[in-house]
């Protein structure tokens, strides 16, 4: 294009702080509140409105404050941008057009009615957000509404605010949806986006936008193949649209490599880069000598305090290989809490180790003023960091030589098992199950009586000896509700957890928990995860005490349940200043701890859960095995240390396992139950084809819904799983842990789940026909 704008990287008119987005949860969840009271009819949409232009107006302002020159605005939502990215693009699905009102469709969307199905979730990349799945149909007709983000431009430059609208960008969006109907691939679609993202940009440019950011973090992915060429071909075009602001595409989460390069080429003003995540290399390799960069030195998504003397020397590395450079966090803040102030119960070095989202925006603008006056202009926050980090080098709790000497001192034989053919003989001998043994995932429901108790153990309103019998009362309850229904293999129901997480963390050495550390997961639900901070190690037994009482109620086998080494790391903010593999081998030595005193108190069957081995995956194939390696090394060592007639389970959640289908094997659990129920058993041939040959539990209902399943229900899809693996490594049970149901509910299930597998029973010992 000749239009100059399109060449012009002039510094004076290209900002030099900003954030690529920011939390909107609210610093006191303040819009959860709003949200849950609208849904609840106790406010109105007006309120719900003012609650929310005060969460915008306030984090405007601390943006402002804090010294940036450029604000992203339009990244707050009332439940999920990428949501709102669909209703910006006229994507919501049709069942959601009979509801009239536009704020009722939008969350009937996300949250589904009575008679409409909400969309699917799942996690944003790979951090513990989780967005709304678009669906594209072949009958899909895009069709842009700008309201939202007019609306926000609107609000913010009525406060003098230098706004910078973020929108998604049209790969994101396509390469995060699915296809639903028989339609082609989302992707495929992209020319279809692009003449409403031109429209778009026109009307940004009338409401005065000088910046539009159009996120694309799918491009540090390898989730569709020629990913850069798409990137050059997409933004040449967007680019070339006849009115528009200045763009900037920014990426984060990885390393973009090659796809910073086909930027390079398109006239777009801006790239932002994550290089926490990516490499600076790759931004000097990749010819952006005419482009503005936006550089995130500042780790968006952990909770540690910036090396500040490391994040200067990055950015001045890349100031000879760029246009012009503006510092930034590597993602949005959306994934860390909002301040440290107020963490008062941390001690002072602890806390000096931190930066959340406010302590970031300070670090920013640090560098930035260091980047233009030189570091003299800010030695306060320079020596400030400089001084944590030291303290942060040498304490005592990161580096515990107990803790070292035992993972120095490991060997193969550690992780090794006997062959899972010759534990599986001891096991049968040992445990004496029928065929198609019927089980649970751990967690029964999490009851009002539960919650009370303990929160009155929290404000003292009730001591630890009486919270013991409160619970034991439930496990009471528990074991007495699956003796009734019949099932083979009991829980204890973890009544005592409030996470499965948590609850361990809290009991780890090298852990601690945080005040108010909240962080959307999604909707107007927040999570508090711990901090993994220093060398792990177990002080004492963490579960014993409740599976052996709940082992001393019943003659059926009782399996002590833990949660795996992988999960626990991905639930936490974890250290940064060693390889995650050592931090991975010493939770594995925790709960390997756990496991062998479980064995030694006599529980027959222990359970280490890793839901979330697939969300830690890396975007990067090239990543994976790297990961996979250390993942599987982990769950070995906590399961490495007992004898072959102790059945090791593992759970595992999502169906689509794809790449980490080997893992799976490598884990060399006894039996692994898997979420199954809506996927109609096509794990099971998969597993199968990746040549799995232990036991194996797909779920055989969907325990995320209300709904009972029927016995037949049941039975037939017990059939399904017989059609792929043979009776004798196959066992049943829902898909997922209970704790979000009712007790009817899971009465009757459980009921109808145990007739299934007897008639299965019956049909496996006299087969028909
Ligand atoms: N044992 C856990 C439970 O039943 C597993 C939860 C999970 O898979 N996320 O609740
Ligand atoms: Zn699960």
């Amino acid at each position: 294009m000749s239009d100059d704008r399109a060449h012009s990287t002039d510094t004076a008119r290209a900002f030099t702080a900003t954030v690529p987005g920011v939390a909107r949860i609210g610093a006191g969840r303040e819009l959860k509140r709003a949200v849950e009271g609208y849904w609840a009819g106790r406010i109105d949409a007006h309120a719900l409105d003012q609650v929310a232009t005060g969460i915008k107006r306030d984090s405007w302002n601390q943006l402002v404050q804090a010294g940036f020159d450029a604000v992203p605005v339009n990244t707050f939502s009332y439940y999920d941008q990428v949501l709102d990215t669909a209703v910006m693009l006229g994507a919501l699905p049709p069942r959601t057009a009979s509801v009239a009102d536009p704020l009722d469709r939008y969350f009937a969307a996300a949250r589904g009615t009575a008679d409409i199905a909400p969309l699917e979730m799942t996690k944003w990349f790979d951090t513990n957000y989780h967005y709304l799945v678009p669906e594209i149909g072949p009958d899909t007709v895009f069709a842009l509404d700008a309201t939202k983000v007019l609306d926000e431009i609107g609000q913010a430059r009525a406060q003098g605010v230098p706004a910078r609208p973020v929108v998604i960008g049209p790969i994101t969006f396509l390469a995060l949806s699915k296809a639903v109907d028989g339609a082609a691939e989302p992707l495929s679609r992209i020319d279809d986006l692009l003449p409403l993202y031109v429209d778009l940009l026109g009307r940004l440019t009338q409401a005065g936008a000088e910046w539009v950011q159009i996120d694309e973090p799918t491009l540090v992915t390898d989730q569709a193949s020629d990913l850069a060429a798409l990137a050059e071909r997409v933004y040449t075009a967007l680019s070339a649209a006849p009115a528009r602001p200045r763009i900037l595409v920014q990426t984060y989460f990885g390393d973009a490599a090659d796809r910073l390069g086909a930027l390079a080429r398109t006239d777009v003003e801006a790239v932002g880069v994550d290089l926490v995540a990516g490499s600076a290399d790759s931004v000097r390799a990749a010819g952006l000598t005419g482009k503005h960069v936006v550089a995130g030195v500042v780790d968006g998504r952990n909770i540690w305090r910036t090396d500040l003397d490391r994040a200067l020397e990055t950015l001045r590395s890349l100031a000879p290989h760029v246009g012009s450079l503006a510092v930034s966090t590597s993602c949005s803040t959306l994934h860390v809490p909002y301040t440290v102030r107020g963490e008062s119960e941390l001690d002072a070095a602890l806390a000096s180790w931190l930066a959340f989202a406010e302590e970031k925006f300070a670090e920013v603008a640090a560098l930035s003023r260091a980047l233009i006056h030189g570091r003299d202009d800010q030695a306060g926050q320079f020596d400030a960091a400089r001084a944590a980090l030291a303290t942060r080098a040498t304490d005592p709790r990161l580096h515990v030589s107990a803790v070292r000497d035992r993972l120095a001192g490991l060997s193969p034989a550690d992780w090794t098992r006997t062959p899972a053919d010759v534990r599986r003989q001891a096991q049968d001998a040992a445990l004496n199950l029928p065929v198609l043994p019927t089980t649970t995932i751990g967690s029964y429901p999490q009851t009002v009586e539960i919650r009370k108790a303990r929160s009155a153990l929290r404000n003292g309103t009730l001591d630890a000896e009486g919270y013991r019998c409160r619970m034991e009362r439930e496990i009471a309850e528990v074991i007495a509700l699956q003796e009734k229904v019949g099932l083979d293999v009991l829980v204890h129901g973890e009544p005592e957890r409030n996470d499965m997480v948590q609850y361990f963390a809290e009991q780890l050495d090298g852990f601690f928990a945080t005040a108010n550390g909240w962080v959307q997961s999604y909707g107007s639900r927040c999570v508090r995860p711990p901090v993994l901070f220093g060398d792990v190690s177990r002080r004492a037994p963490m579960t014993v005490g409740w599976i052996t009482y709940a082992q001393s109620l019943t003659n059926r086998p009782v399996k002590g349940m833990l949660t795996g080494p992988v999960t626990i790391l991905a639930w936490s903010f974890v250290r940064d200043d060693q390889p995650i593999a050592d931090t991975a081998n010493q939770v594995g030595l925790a709960i390997r701890d756990e496991t062998v005193d479980l064995e030694r108190a006599g529980v027959p069957i222990i359970q280490v859960d890793e839901p979330a081995l697939r969300e830690l995956l890396p975007l990067r194939d090239t990543d994976r095995a790297a990961y996979l390696d250390w993942a599987v090394r982990s769950f070995r060592l906590a399961t490495g240390g007992i004898a072959d007639q102790t059945q090791i389970h593992t759970h595992l959640c999502y169906s689509e396992f794809g790449e980490v289908i080997g893992a799976i094997a490598g884990l060399d659990a006894d039996v692994t139950s898997i979420e199954a129920a809506r996927s109609h058993m096509e794990v099971l041939d998969d597993l199968n084809s990746a040549g799995f040959a232990a036991q194996v539990g797909p779920g055989v209902y969907d325990i995320h819904s209300p709904r009972i399943p029927s016995a037949d229900e049941i039975t037939e899809s017990l059939r399904e799983a017989l059609g792929a693996v043979p009776a004798d490594r196959l066992w049943v049970n829902p898909d997922c842990g209970l704790k979000t149901r009712r007790t009817d509910e899971v009465t009757a299930a459980l009921k109808h789940m145990v007739a299934a597998a007897h008639r299965a029973r019956a049909e496996v010992a006299q087969p028909v026909g």
